[in-house]
């Protein structure tokens, strides 16, 4: 039996929460994913520290304000503390595509904060995601890329069948019980 990781990075929408085209805007349309708020217990129970890392271009393209952005993670910590569960850093991308900065995925920026504030590495960390960009982040900081066919999983795997060759789960339950079970990542 392989041993678990410290340390698990997740993207927000789309894994966490349900996401949509049209950017997720207030604490109202932040809904999570069935099951994926008791994953994130399951993890904390486990002992292993959880980050996420997500882009929130809606920020630097003015669709909603820092204060909506708080407003929808209290919510998330609100929801997860009913459940005994808590998240233990959140870093996010506020900037659009074109501003070229280095946080915004498939930039490795956001995940190389998580390492740094934690002080660990992220060989053998898994990034759990529903993109190409989040795969490529995962590669491009030398974390292990899980993804999963909530969100634009689905349809990410249609458009890359070469991401098939990952870990793929139907969502964060799944792949956090099969973590947990100390299955390997490759
Ligand atoms: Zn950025």
């Amino acid at each position: 039996m392989s041993s678990l990781p410290r340390l698990v990075i997740l993207d927000r929408d789309g894994v966490i929460n349900l996401d949509s085209d049209d950017y997720i805007k207030s604490a109202d349309e932040w809904i999570p994913i069935e099951g994926s708020l008791e994953a994130i217990a399951r993890l904390n129970q486990a002992g292993i520290l959880v980050a996420v890392a997500s882009n929130q271009s809606g920020l630097g393209r003015g669709l909603f304000s820092p204060e909506d952005l708080n407003q929808m993670h209290a919510k998330f910590q609100r929801l997860l503390a009913r459940l005994g569960g808590h998240v233990d850093a959140i870093f996010f991308c506020p900037h659009t595509p074109d501003a070229g900065c280095e946080c915004r995925k498939p930039a490795p920026g956001l995940l190389r904060s998580v390492s740094l504030r934690f002080g660990l590495s992220l060989n053998s960390v898994p990034f759990i995601g529903d993109t190409k960009s989040d795969v490529e982040a995962a590669r491009a900081a030398r974390a292990t890329p899980v993804l999963v066919r909530t969100g634009k999983g689905q349809r990410t795997l249609a458009d890359n069948p070469e991401l098939e060759s990952l870990l793929c789960y139907a969502d964060l339950a799944e792949a956090v019980d099969s973590l947990l079970e100390g299955s390997p990542l490759t």
